[in-house]
């Protein structure tokens, strides 16, 4: 379906939870964090028949994300339900991999296409500094399992935050010396987001450039319509990506909803408003009554996100939205 700027919505992010097994100094603060009563998150059962809905009109493409997506049980099984919807090509996973080893096989034999694997530091001391747990070794072991899975898509996705140069070029390296694209998204003024220092992404080609050379521009993600702008660095096996939503608004471009972890289906990430799907789904209402919820959602899209304006979302925490 297209909404009424002429862009074609067929991306669906679904976050399954808001809780996570790190503390990211960029999304989620140690302590203080409202977390969502269990029986306000949708059961398994009532995002595939929302996503069945969505799928109705165009939705062609999921991306399961949270939280950490992981710490719900037994997520493979979602994926499954997922991956069997008419229309429902493609079935992928944010993560930040901790969890990611001992799930994989179980998800590929869902039929996972795709995992993006959030990673800010490459050594332990670092992370354990960035993330609040010392989990290192499991998120390696996560990315180096996903790597192993020849028919998996892997992208590694950096937000890169000032003062930890040379975390950046060591992640810069994974692209160097795998398969995995690196991806480098800049930080929004979103919840914890608003607190911490950004790199804009001229300082980070420099400081790419000093290391390893000019790179060669290596376009985007035309094929998905996905926003990031991609460079090739000389011998490296994969590509490094910059995506700046905030400074290089590409929101004409945007084809995505997102359905919240309490069932509010949203046509923007910055703006609060959204449909109640879980009150449509649990008041025994017509499929037709949902299908109406994603055309009222994709009409409403607005034409761009508005970063800095009273209307955003600023103050949530990306977690409790679905980043
Ligand atoms: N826990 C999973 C993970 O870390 O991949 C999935 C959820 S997490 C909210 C999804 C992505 O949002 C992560 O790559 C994370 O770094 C990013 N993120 C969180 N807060 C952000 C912010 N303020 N600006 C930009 N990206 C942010
Ligand atoms: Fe958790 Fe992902 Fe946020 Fe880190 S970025 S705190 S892993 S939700």
């Amino acid at each position: 379906m297209k909404d009424k700027y002429g862009r074609t919505i067929e991306y669906l992010r679904i976050s399954v939870t808001d809780r996570c097994n790190l503390r990211c100094l960029h999304c989620m603060p140690e302590e203080g964090v409202a977390l969502m009563q269990h029986a306000d998150i949708l059961s398994y059962e009532e995002i595939a028949a929302a996503a069945a809905e969505a799928a109705k009109l165009g939705i062609r493409r999921i991306r399961l994300t949270g939280g950490e997506p992981l710490v719900r049980p037994q997520l493979h099984k979602l994926a499954g339900m997922l991956k069997a919807i008419p229309g429902i090509e493609n079935v992928v996973l944010t993560t930040n991999a901790v969890l990611l080893k001992e799930q994989l096989p179980q998800l590929i034999e869902a039929g996972l296409d795709g995992v993006n694997i959030s990673l800010n530091a490459m050594d332990r001391e670092a992370y354990l500094a960035f993330t609040g747990r010392d989990e290192f070794d499991r998120a390696m072991e996560g990315l180096y399992a996903a790597l192993d899975c020849p028919d998996l898509k892997v992208k590694v996705n950096c937000v890169p935050t000032a003062g930890r140069e040379e975390q950046l070029l060591k992640l810069a390296q994974v692209a160097r010396d795998t398969r995995a694209a690196v991806r480098f998204i800049e930080l929004m003024p979103i919840g914890m987001g608003s607190m911490v220092k950004g790199i804009a992404k001229e300082d980070l080609l420099r400081l790419l450039s000093d290391r390893f050379g000019q790179p060669v521009p290596a376009g985007s993600d035309k094929k998905v319509q996905g926003p990031a702008e991609y460079y090739r660095y000389d011998g490296f096996q994969s590509d490094i990506g910059f995506i700046s939503a905030v400074s290089n608004c590409f929101c004409e471009k945007c084809n995505r909803i997102r359905l919240t972890a309490d069932g509010k289906l949203k046509s923007c990430l910055a703006f609060p408003a959204g449909e109640d799907v879980r009150a449509i789904l649990r008041s025994g209402a017509d499929p037709q009554e949902l299908r109406n919820a994603v055309i009222r959602c994709i009409e409403s899209k607005p034409e761009h996100h508005s970063f800095g304006s009273s209307e955003t979302e600023e103050s949530r925490l990306m977690s409790q939205i679905g980043g």
